[in-house]
């Protein structure tokens, strides 16, 4: 099979299998229990945050591990708000955000807050000078991802970053960085983040664990208390398993990012020029941009979904655009009229997502499949 929606999740590697699995069995014991069984679990716990401290550069006692991105955005958003709700009343946030800051932001609105949206330009970045105009003293928080989830695009967070303190250094900055981790170094040290969301499945954790990541101490409040794990940050019985994968799947792709880089430039270069000179009738979103792990086509007017399940039948796995909003109604993405992609090829578009498990030695079968499925929608359309 051709598994080319990594964008949506990952496989578990051995290597992080192996090393996370004895916290579902013989190491079961509570993490707070006060006897060495569970100590030993709290030991694990603390060692896996300090190895993700020293690869992010940031104090051990910032990271919160939850239960996925969704939450660590949820979180970021919710806390952010509820510490400056006497202080402040607007919230920025990109266009390009996934559903879990924008259907936050939505939240907060329906409670009194002022939301702004930044604007995106047809290149598929943030609109820096629109963000600058909705920047006022009243900012509390901006939200914006690091890599957009649909099209690939990397966002110019130092820009961004050095904008907002310069207008307001009380706002807060958080990143989205989802999309971004193991594909791109977060610019920690050039962009002044407050703190970064993450979420395992996409790098080769299990789904069910992520973490909100504070660069520095914030005023924020938890909105998740509970028994008080994680420093009283997001209380309930940690995912030791979880956490393990975590941190052993983030050191691992870590420490493979630029060989993947690499490796995806010239995979992506691949599939262009086979592409160019074998079906010069299929469109491509194009922008400087987008990272070599995405590329999203579209073979008009053949609607997405049945491009997807033609691929599918040849156990090639692409994406409709985010796995997470799939099952809405619409199936027209909002994201490119933003772009100024009309509504023909917006309906048309598919994204492939690229991982280092993707080789260049597979590509022949892989192009002959593909375009035997090309080859079957052009006498349909
Ligand atoms: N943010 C972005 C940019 C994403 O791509 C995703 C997953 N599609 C999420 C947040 C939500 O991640 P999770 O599945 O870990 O909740």
């Amino acid at each position: 099979m051709f598994y080319l929606d990594n964008a949506a999740t990952t496989p578990v590697p051995s290597e992080v299998l192996n090393v996370s699995l004895p916290y579902l069995t013989e190491h079961f014991a509570n993490p707070s229990s006060v006897y060495d069984l569970g100590m030993a679990n709290a030991r694990a716990i603390k060692a896996s945050r300090e190895k993700l401290a020293k690869v992010f550069q940031v104090p051990s006692e910032g990271i919160v591990f939850c239960s996925g991105a969704t939450e660590s955005n949820f979180l970021a958003l919710m806390s952010c708000a509820q510490a400056a709700r006497l202080k402040g009343k607007q919230i920025i946030i990109s266009e390009l955000e996934h559903p879990s800051v924008s259907n936050a932001a939505i939240f907060l609105q329906n409670q009194g807050w002022q939301i702004d949206k930044v604007r995106t330009l047809p290149e598929g970045i943030v609109d820096v000078a629109h963000l600058e105009s909705l920047l006022s003293t009243n900012t509390r928080l901006v939200s914006c991802l690091a890599v957009s989830n649909e099209i690939g695009t990397k966002q110019p967070l130092e820009k961004i970053g050095a904008l907002i303190k310069h207008k307001n250094p009380q706002a807060l900055f958080h990143v989205d960085a989802t999309q971004a981790l193991g594909k791109i170094a977060l610019p920690l040290s050039s962009a002044p983040i407050d703190m970064f969301s993450i979420g395992g499945h996409k790098v080769g954790a299990p789904k069910g664990i992520g973490a909100l990541i504070m660069t520095h101490s914030l005023p924020v409040v938890p909105i998740m208390s509970g028994g008080g794990q994680e420093h009283g940050w997001r209380g309930g019985t940690e995912n030791v398993f979880g956490i393990v994968a975590l941190s052993e799947a983030i050191l691992l792709i870590e420490k493979q990012r630029e060989e993947t880089y690499r490796h995806m430039l010239t995979y992506k270069r691949q599939w262009l020029d086979f592409l160019t000179s074998q079906h010069p009738e299929i469109r491509r979103f194009e922008s400087e941009h987008v990272l070599p792990f995405y590329l999203n086509l579209a073979l008009t007017p053949i609607p997405a979904e049945v491009f997807l399940h033609h691929l599918e039948a040849q156990q090639i796995y692409v994406s409709t655009g985010s796995a997470c909003s799939s099952n809405k109604k619409n199936k027209i993405k909002s994201i490119w009229p933003m772009v100024g992609v009309n509504s023909t090829i917006a309906n048309s578009m598919i994204r492939l997502s690229f991982a280092k498990q993707n080789l260049s030695e597979d590509l022949n079968q892989l192009f002959q499949q593909f375009s035997q499925v090309v080859g079957t929608l052009k006498q349909i359309r």
